[in-house]
C-alpha cells in the first residue's frame, strides 16, 4: 500500500480504508473485480483476489468500520493498539521505480491478506490519530448519505463526506429560510 506518510496531507492510505468501508457499506458482499479495482485504485499491491481472498477481505475489514465511527480517541487508540498486537506491521522503506523512497508494509503472498489488510490500516489510522491527536474521521452528516470520510481540513472538524453533500445541506437549509420568509 503507497502512502505519502503522515505530515505530508496526503494521506491515501486512510483514502484506501474509507473507500473500503463505504464500498463495502453500499454492497456488504463486494465481489473480487471489485475488490481488485478498488486496491487498483489505492495503489495497491498488483495481487490477482480470488473468491476466497474477496471474503477474507471483507471479513478483515469489519475490525476497521468501528474505528471510524468513533470520536472517543481513547477508544480508537485502543482498538488499533489492538490492531496492531494482533497484526503488527514491520514496515519497511521502499524505492518503487520513479518515486521517492515511502514506507510500506509486507504485502501478501509474503503476508496473508488479512495480517497485510489490518497491519496497514493500524498503522494509517495510529500515524493520523498521533499526528492530528483526534479521531479525524467521521461520517457524513448529510441526510441520506453516511459515508465515512477522513478530514484532512486543519480548522472546523470536517462534517460532510464531499463538498457536493455540504452544498446539498447548504442549499436545502437556504431553501428552507426562505420558505420561511
Ligand atoms: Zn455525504
Amino acid at each position: 500500500m503507497t502512502d505519502d506518510g503522515p505530515g505530508r496531507g496526503n494521506p491515501r492510505g486512510l483514502h484506501f480504508i474509507t473507500d473500503l468501508a463505504n464500498t463495502l457499506q453500499d454492497d456488504p458482499e463486494a465481489d473480487a473485480p471489485t475488490l481488485q479495482a478498488l486496491l487498483e485504485r489505492h495503489g495497491g499491491p498488483p495481487f490477482r483476489l480470488t473468491d476466497t481472498d474477496a471474503r477474507e477481505l471483507r471479513r478483515a475489514a469489519r475490525h476497521l468500520t468501528p474505528i471510524l465511527d468513533t470520536h472517543d480517541e481513547d477508544r480508537a487508540a485502543e482498538a488499533i493498539n489492538t490492531l496492531l498486537d494482533h497484526h503488527p506491521a514491520h514496515p519497511r522503506l521502499v524505492r518503487l521505480p520513479g518515486r521517492p523512497w515511502s514506507l510500506h508494509t509486507q504485502a501478501p503472498p509474503a503476508a496473508g491478506l488479512t495480517h497485510w489488510l489490518l497491519s496497514t490500516c493500524a498503522l494509517a489510522l495510529g500515524l493520523w490519530l498521533s499526528e492530528r491527536g483526534t479521531c479525524a474521521w467521521g461520517r457524513c452528516a448529510a441526510p441520506g448519505c453516511d459515508r465515512f470520510f477522513i478530514d484532512t481540513g486543519r480548522r472546523t472538524p470536517q462534517r460532510y463526506c464531499t463538498p457536493r453533500c455540504a452544498t446539498r445541506v447548504r442549499v436545502a437549509a437556504h431553501r428552507a429560510q426562505r420558505a420561511d420568509e
